[in-house]
């Protein structure tokens, strides 16, 4: 339930074993296969989203079988599903935001990474008009936290028209963003540098933009005794802390755009009255259990844009239990009350919350799919007789062939534009390019 690399990773071990005969049906709510690596990984991470040159094996795989458009409560409860199949492993992610709970945050012109990512990956539900509409006057972005999500659309926006070229971001994206007038790009980390969360690869490309400056700010680097510990006992904290020193030597140059990180930066109220003007952000300083105190002293950052970056968050499904944002487990086996529900199981973010990278998800969907087989093996899962396949009462059911006609489709709108592929992002369009493939194939 979910095709993302959760889903697909847990596919590819059902099907890539040969103890139990199992056929797997690879569900999305969406027409498109591969969550997070279509959807997620920033388009101008073009060799991360390669991998769905890997990932798409799996779909081809004889017991594997792709089924698209299919949103539960919509097109099927999930007591229905759940009766239609043996067992289901829930992989649908966590596409929920994180909110940072201070006035202002509903204020236009503020949105979560979640919406400036849905919208810049050409995702079907994403708000085209209400982030285009807040890109187009972004002249001063604040980005609130210092993750991978943060640096990635800090990167996206200070990119140049010319560097996005090579991806595929649907074209008005494309147009939007090479519009969008962005100078300043600030992120905002409410810790130090020591606790940011963001990978140095990730940061260091922050250093190779074509049209930015990266800078960092030398008093947020001054070092203290718990930074220094951290240093010395993790060398990604001490990569990272040198990356942001050689940063430190940089400086404004005219003409270029800046993206400054700043750390014990925490925001503490939005400004503006019909849309949001500014920032008001209070220094911090880390206590001994690392978390993040206010010291009071007060300043206001200027801002057309504020995008909030500071996690995602998993949002339950109609008929499956939730604790927090994450459904809960043993294992991989689903618990209700507390107790193994037979034949539901769980991978990926929505099974331990959203963390770690897309490979991260392999190992956890193998210790899913191993609950699963052992389960099989000790009689505790056994196959049902069923009244028919469940997909033949779907009503527009999206399957691989249909999915190949807008991998085609796609490809050949890009070549419209010189470009590999272009994303279709309406769900509509996406739909048509089924129905005309099918129409050209006499079906
Ligand atoms: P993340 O790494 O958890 O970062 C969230 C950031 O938000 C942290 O800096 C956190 O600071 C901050 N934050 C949380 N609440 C806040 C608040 N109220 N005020 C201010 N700051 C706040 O999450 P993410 O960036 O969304 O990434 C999710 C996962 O995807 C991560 O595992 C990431 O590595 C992965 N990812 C990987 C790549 C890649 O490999 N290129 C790209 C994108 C995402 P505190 O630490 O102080 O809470």
């Amino acid at each position: 339930m979910g095709a993302g690399p959760a889903g697909i990773y847990a596919a590819e071990a059902l099907a890539g074993q040969d103890a139990v005969p199992i056929a797997v049906d690879l569900v999305d709510r969406l027409p498109a296969p591969f969550g997070l690596v279509r959807y997620g990984i920033a388009p101008d991470h073009l060799k991360m989203r390669a991998l769905r040159e890997t990932l798409r094996h799996t779909l081809a795989h004889d017991r594997v079988r792709f089924v698209g458009n299919v949103e539960i409560g919509r097109d099927i409860e999930l007591d229905e599903l759940r009766r239609s199949v043996d067992a289901v492993v829930y992989t649908y992610g966590a596409a929920g935001d994180r909110r940072l709970g201070i006035p202002g945050e509903e204020l236009p012109g503020s949105m979560a990474a979640t919406e400036l990512v849905a919208w810049y990956c050409g995702h079907p539900d994403a708000d085209r008009a209400g982030v285009e509409e807040a890109v187009t006057r972004a002249r001063d972005v604040v980005v609130v936290g210092v993750g991978n999500v943060a640096l990635d659309v800090a990167r996206v926006l200070a990119r140049s028209p010319a560097e996005l070229e090579a991806t595929d971001m649907p074209q008005h994206v494309l147009d939007a963003l090479a519009a969008a007038p962005v100078e300043r790009v600030t992120i905002l980390g409410r810790r130090g540098p020591a606790q940011a969360t963001f990978t140095t690869q990730e940061l260091k490309e922050l250093g190779h933009l074509a049209a930015a400056t990266v800078l960092v700010d030398p008093a947020d680097l001054a070092t203290d005794p718990a930074t220094e510990a951290l240093a010395a006992e993790d060398r990604h904290v001490a990569r990272n802390i040198a990356v942001l020193h050689e940063f430190a030597g940089h400086t404004a140059e005219p003409g270029r755009a800046t993206v400054r990180l700043r750390f014990h930066a925490r925001p503490v109220r939005l400004l503006g009255t019909d849309r949001v003007t500014g920032v008001e952000v209070e220094r911090t300083t880390v206590d001994e259990n690392g978390r993040a105190v206010g010291t009071g002293a007060l300043d206001v950052l200027p801002a057309d844009l504020v995008v909030r970056s500071v996690g995602y968050r998993g949002h339950p499904l109609p008929g499956l239990p939730m604790d927090g944002g994450t459904v809960p487990h043993d294992a991989g086996r689903v618990l209700r009350d507390g107790a193994v529900s037979r034949g539901e199981y769980v991978a990926g973010w929505i099974k331990r919350g959203p963390t770690g990278v897309v490979g991260t998800n392999k190992h956890d969907a193998r210790e899913t799919v191993a609950s699963l087989l052992a389960d099989v093996a000790s009689g505790a899962l056994r196959p049902g007789a069923r009244d028919g396949d469940w997909v033949d009462r779907l009503e527009h059911p999206v399957l691989l062939p249909d999915w190949q006609a807008i991998d085609a489709a796609e490809i050949a709108l890009g070549a419209t534009h010189g470009r590999a592929r272009t994303t279709i992002h309406e769900r509509e369009a996406l739909l048509a390019a089924v129905r005309s493939a099918a129409a050209a194939h006499g079906g």
